[in-house]
């Protein structure tokens, strides 16, 4: 029988309902139970102790919060040293910056002990789950697979593909690429809690024949997820129709190989024309709408009043976006609204970067709520960590507005905890 712990705090999520949109799920006083990895019980402490329940063995960690780990559906493993990087957009700053920290990659003893450092700083950061990608070594991939199941973590992830306009020591042959894929997804795709995203890094760098035998990798593996970019800077769509002059536009070069669908994550999508938008929608295909990236490498303003719940997530894209904490992804994600005259009010964002996620990686049976059953996947949060957390926040009711004071002022410092399936990952007694 596994050993079942109790914590008393704060217990807050987020849920979509159909007719009144996003909802707060909160019990002030509350007591999360936990079954091994799972999440056992949810229950006001009223109804625990009517139940009969031990108030002494529960951990009362009130007045913290205790909320679902946060879910990142498009980040870049290997970039997280060269966030910040000055001075570039997008095509510069992938010669310039990004191509060389991924070739440093090449050595599988360093991208072993980046793979370590890089989920210690994820989870350091509150985030439980992601979808990200690694390079084009196969061996950077197997470290970050092999670090996430040490940890009982629920990582989505991909060798990236590419195999032309690229250093040459980051490109591989479609068809060697095709069998170290292959052979990757036999590896690790639904081991644990891991998934294999087929992960063509974006048209530029994909030849035909690369994209052709991803549609066949996808035909022969159904289950695998696909991650790309779509859509993100003008220089990147001019270089995408001199690549492809038979494509009709951007998404067609994607459609074409059969990679759009509910399982397909494409982000940025900033610079879509109408139809494009209709197309991707209608496949079901996902969004993950990276607002600090593309402020930092000024690709552009998403408008996301034009994008369905079921369509959107949002991401970090970290080493483009500058931070890691999903908090600061929201607060970017906010600012980036207000320019498009759309409010998106605290729950929403933390719905978005929970729940939200969580459903664009076809994980919401299992992550993103304080819900009996799911994984114990979850945030112990210091809501009341800085000074400028403790001030009213004008416009708003208290629990609001000192969640919106949370995403504005908060970030790392704030997570005071961090569980994977029902392990303390990061963090400890305070
Ligand atoms: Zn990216």
């Amino acid at each position: 029988m596994s050993a079942i712990s109790r914590f008393r705090a704060r217990l807050i999520s987020f849920e979509l309902d159909a007719s009144d949109g996003v909802q707060m799920v909160h019990i002030e006083d509350g007591v999360l139970s936990l079954s091994g990895s799972k999440i056992a019980g949810v229950q006001s402490t009223a109804e625990y102790l009517g139940q009969g329940g031990d108030i002494e063995a529960c951990e009362d960690l009130r007045p913290a919060l205790i909320m679902p780990g946060f879910i990142d559906t498009h980040l870049h493993a290997p970039q997280y040293r060269i966030m910040g990087a000055f001075g570039t957009r997008l095509l510069d700053w992938l010669e310039k910056y990004a191509f060389p920290a991924e070739l440093a990659f090449a050595d599988a003893q360093y991208a072993a002990a980046e793979a370590e450092h890089f989920v210690n700083t994820m989870l350091a950061n509150g985030t439980t789950s992601s979808q990200l990608f690694t390079t084009t070594h196969a061996h950077t991939c197997d470290a970050l697979f092999a670090a996430a199941a040490k940890r009982n973590l629920c990582l989505i992830a991909g060798k990236v593909m590419m195999d032309q306009n690229a250093p040459s020591g980051l490109l591989s042959a479609a068809e060697v690429c095709a069998r170290e894929t292959q052979t990757l997804i036999d590896r690790w795709h639904h081991r644990g809690r891991a998934a294999y995203a087929l992960t063509p890094r974006f048209a530029i760098t994909s030849s035909e024949r690369q994209l052709d035998y991803c549609r066949g990798l996808r035909q022969a593996n159904p289950t695998v997820l696909v991650q790309t970019h779509l859509s993100e800077n003008p220089e990147e769509l001019a270089e995408v129709s001199r690549l492809f002059p038979g494509a009709k536009d951007y998404l067609d070069v994607y459609e074409s190989y059969n990679l759009l669908g509910p399982s397909s994550t494409f982000a940025h999508c900033i610079h879509l024309s109408d139809g494009e938008r209709s197309r991707l929608f209608d496949s079901q295909s996902k969004v993950a709408f990276c607002p600090s990236s593309n402020l930092f490498l000024g690709s552009g303003l998403l408008d996301v009043a034009e994008i369905p719940w079921d369509n959107f997530s949002v991401a970090s894209d970290v080493g483009g976006g500058t931070s890691l904490s999903m908090l600061t992804t929201c607060a970017e994600a906010y600012k980036v609204c207000q320019l498009k005259n759309r409010t998106l009010h605290p729950y929403e964002l933390l719905y978005a970067a929970t729940a939200g996620n969580a459903k664009a990686l076809s994980l919401e049976q299992e992550v993103g709520q304080l819900k009996e059953g799911f994984w114990a996947d979850f945030i112990v949060v210091d809501a009341e960590h800085d000074i400028a957390l403790r001030k009213t926040n004008w416009g708003l009711e208290h629990l609001e507005g000192a969640l919106f004071s949370l995403i504005m002022f908060g970030g790392r410092q704030n997570i005071l905890r961090t569980y994977v399936a029902g392990e303390l990952v990061h963090g400890g007694a305070s």
